[in-house]
């Protein structure tokens, strides 16, 4: 759509439209995007958002977007339908509400076009919601899919058709699959193996399949598909993706160095880590934070609690509300505090971008959620990785074995093994190469968002891409 007559170059009054999933890893790189596309296109920006708990409480939102509350109506069901923790069933989860959500978009979007009719330029999806793609296709708005995760997610997720083809997907039920099995070198997709590819316990491999066809499908019915990585991070895969799915790609990352705008946590922050940072020393802090989603359950807590103390390491450990299974409360073990006698601070949720470009900060013990993967990379810290569901343990495999900025810990956590890791992570000659890479890799990061630099060029290339619908 064309926009009318007002500004010189009627850039002003283009409309961006953007349908995140409700959920931190997600609503923060699109809200990324969004302030990018207005800073260099001068576009506005409406934000759909289902109402699922977390975004009902979006606690900051940020001036100058129009958001729209898609499925008010139907917002119970949609709630109920998203599991909690690394249990439930995400993918089923996913279509469901995708379906759910799909008569309440097509009158949000119906209502959004006729209020801005010469205005609307098409809108950036998250790739997940392949229905609200769908229902744009067919109300004649052009689409693009933002994939949130790393370029080596969707080659993986583009494999899975041909691993199921060969009989390598589904591996066979557990009580006949041994651990060699599973540690299988996938030759379609170094460094990757089977069990890399098992994206979620509880999920059937009838529905993976559905809703990663679904979700090939919306980018490949899509006008590009844009990345939050950049080129001298995942050339090779950026390449695997354009060749597959015959669509322009855009690697337009690290988003959250390309965005000016506020920042757009979900969760209330807890300033005050950033102060106690201030009060240690260079590169001696361990940061321990598993996202918004993943979980322990309470032994865990105890082992990773000891392991932290027994190392003698300042650490920052965040500690979400919700994050330990089968209750409410954190649980840490009596004594912990006098134990880790003021070299340890717990948060219920942390600036993490603050925490990690804090010169205090030397290794990050994460899940390997994409965008705690590239945070981590843009600011040179090396990573302990203990991924468990969706894409966490492709992002943990090539931490390890590509950019070889960390490594994976696994098996059951016990405290020795805890501390033994903290000790290789951060004071042996090995965990020093791992940080140097690092910090060769925060080098390239930073150039690719500058002027001339490969992302800084693709976003302009995909204003001009919008600008040309
Ligand atoms: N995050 C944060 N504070 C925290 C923990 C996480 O701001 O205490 C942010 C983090 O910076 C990242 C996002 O939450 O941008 C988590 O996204 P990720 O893809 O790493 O994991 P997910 O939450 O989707 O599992």
């Amino acid at each position: 759509r064309h926009a009318g007559g007002g500004d010189d170059d009627g850039r002003g009054r283009r409309r961006v439209l953007v349908f995140p999933l409700p959920f931190q890893g997600h609503v923060t790189p699109m809200l990324q995007l969004a302030d990018a596309l207005r800073s260099r296109g001068g576009f506005a920006v409406t934000v759909f958002l289902a109402p699922v708990p977390s975004s009902s409480s979006l606690l900051h939102r940020p001036a100058g977007y129009r958001f729209v509350t898609v499925g008010a109506g139907v917002a119970g069901a949609a709630a109920a339908l998203i599991p909690s923790g690394t249990g439930g069933d995400f993918a089923g989860a996913l279509m469901r509400l995708d379906a759910l959500l799909r008569a309440p978009f097509e009158d949000c979007l119906r209502q959004e076009l006729a209020a801005d009719e010469d205005a609307a330029a098409g809108p950036v999806g998250g790739s997940n919601l392949r229905g609200m793609q769908e229902v744009a296709e067919r109300l004649g708005v052009a689409t693009l899919a933002l994939r949130t995760r790393g370029a080596c997610c969707l080659v993986a997720y583009m494999a899975f058709p041909e691993l199921c083809g060969k009989g390598i997907l589904p591996p066979p039920t557990s009580a006949r699959r041994d651990q060699h099995q599973m540690d299988m070198q996938l030759d379609e997709l170094p460094p990757l193996r089977l069990r890399d590819m098992m994206f979620s316990a509880t999920t059937t491999h009838a529905t993976m399949a559905t809703c990663l066809e679904r979700l090939l499908d919306s980018s490949r019915c899509s006008s590009g598909v844009i990345l939050n990585t950049f080129n001298d991070l995942e050339n090779s895969d950026l390449q695997k993706i354009a060749n597959g799915l015959n669509v322009p790609v855009y690697a337009v990352g690290p988003l959250h160095k390309i965005s000016i705008g506020e920042h757009n946590s979900l969760l209330t922050q807890d300033l005050s880590c950033l102060e106690w940072l201030d009060k240690q020393e260079a590169e001696s802090v361990i940061y321990v934070s598993f996202g918004s989603l993943a979980s322990m359950d309470p032994e865990e807590i105890l082992e990773t609690a000891w392991g932290l103390v027994d190392s003698q390491m300042p650490f920052l450990w965040v500690i979400r509300p919700n994050m330990v299974q089968g209750s409410l409360q954190v649980g840490l073990p009596d004594g912990f505090e006098e134990a880790t006698r003021g070299s340890g601070m717990v948060v219920s949720w942390a600036p993490q971008q603050d925490v990690l470009k804090h010169q205090a900060v030397g290794g990050f013990w994460t899940h390997n959620g994409w965008n705690s993967t590239l945070e981590s990379i843009c600011d040179g810290v090396p990573m302990i990785c203990r991924p468990q569901f969706a894409d966490q343990m492709i992002n943990a495999r090539y931490v390890e074995e590509v950019w070889k900025i960390g490594f994976e810990l696994e098996g059951k956590l016990e405290r020795g093994m805890i501390e033994r890791a903290l000790r290789k992570l951060m004071c042996s000659e090995g965990g020093n190469e791992m940080r140097q890479r690092a910090k060769d890799l925060k080098k390239k990061a930073t150039t690719c968002v500058e002027k001339g630099g490969s992302s800084k060029t693709a976003i302009d290339m995909l204003v001009n891409r919008i600008m040309s619908f």
